[in-house]
């Protein structure tokens, strides 16, 4: 219980200083998704992350899978400069990216990923920059999937569109980031269990294009963006399942990643 109100509290202090666009998916998702990446790491992708990661507080990529939200308000370069790395607002092109009109000049989700991934796979790269690209790599593989993250520019991926949700007034992106999730009322080692236990479906493109498509195919599907803007047990009836595959696509994706990023030990 006590994830979903740090999350709470989290999305609160984000929403107070006026980010420009707020986390992905909450400390719960990430949590998640990188819980059920871990355990579908090849014995050689597991023993580099676990060297790249050795100096970690928590070396485990659940453990660094929000440390690309921390850095964006520790007044650091690289915290200024990764802030739009963390999504593409892609609806508004019939949910198409294309670098020359959405792609925010290099500084988006899709070239971030490419970029972090060729890093992390380039052996001759030193180890803190390959410390570095896991990291962002294991965020942003998971930022994707949130449907938000590859949303509408006019609303700032719903982060303006303001709704009521089982009682509290708060914002669409929030809804997906982390209230849909908490209403499910599971501990994300619940929710790891469960999402591990299914089996691996069709992954599809290995591109972070294809995937944003799919997350924006999402949040412009019809109800999405609800016609009432009090909702409340139906909308998680309809959309938490949604938000829990999203989850799902993301960690095994991530490990995929991973794997080809780290197959030659
Ligand atoms: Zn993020």
């Amino acid at each position: 219980m006590s994830g979903i109100f740090v999350t709470g509290f989290i999305a609160t202090a984000i929403t107070l200083t006026g980010a420009p666009q707020a986390n992905a998916w909450g400390t719960s998702g990430h949590n998640i998704a990188a819980g059920l990446a871990e355990s579908r790491l090849t014995p050689t992708a597991k023993q580099e992350v676990d060297r790249l990661l050795a100096g970690e507080s928590k070396p485990t990529l659940s453990g660094v899978s929000t440390w690309a939200d921390q850095i964006r308000s520790d007044g650091s370069a690289l915290g200024k400069e990764s802030g739009a790395w963390h999504y593409v607002n892609i609806a508004e092109n019939n949910c198409s990216y294309d670098p020359a009109v959405n792609g925010n000049n290099g500084s988006n989700i899709v070239e971030a990923l490419r970029n972090q991934t060729a890093i992390l796979a380039d052996r001759t790269q030193s180890d803190a920059s390959r410390n570095q690209a896991l990291k962002f790599v294991v965020h942003l593989a998971e930022d994707i999937a949130q449907p938000m993250h590859g949303g509408y520019a006019r609303d700032r991926g719903g982060n303006s569109t303001n709704v009521t949700y089982l009682g509290s007034k708060t914002n669409l992106h929030s809804v997906w980031d982390s209230r849909l999730l908490a209403a499910g009322k599971k501990s994300d080692a619940t929710y790891v269990k469960e999402l591990t236990a299914q089996p691996t479906p069709a992954l599809g493109s290995t591109d972070p294009a294809a995937w944003v498509k799919e997350s924006c195919n999402i949040a412009v599907s019809p109800g999405v963006y609800p016609a009432n803007s009090t909702i409340g047990n139906e909308y998680t009836a309809k959309y938490l399942p949604v938000a829990e595959n999203q989850l799902k696509m993301s960690g095994e994706r991530l490990a995929r990643l991973i794997n080809t990023a780290l197959a030659n030990g």
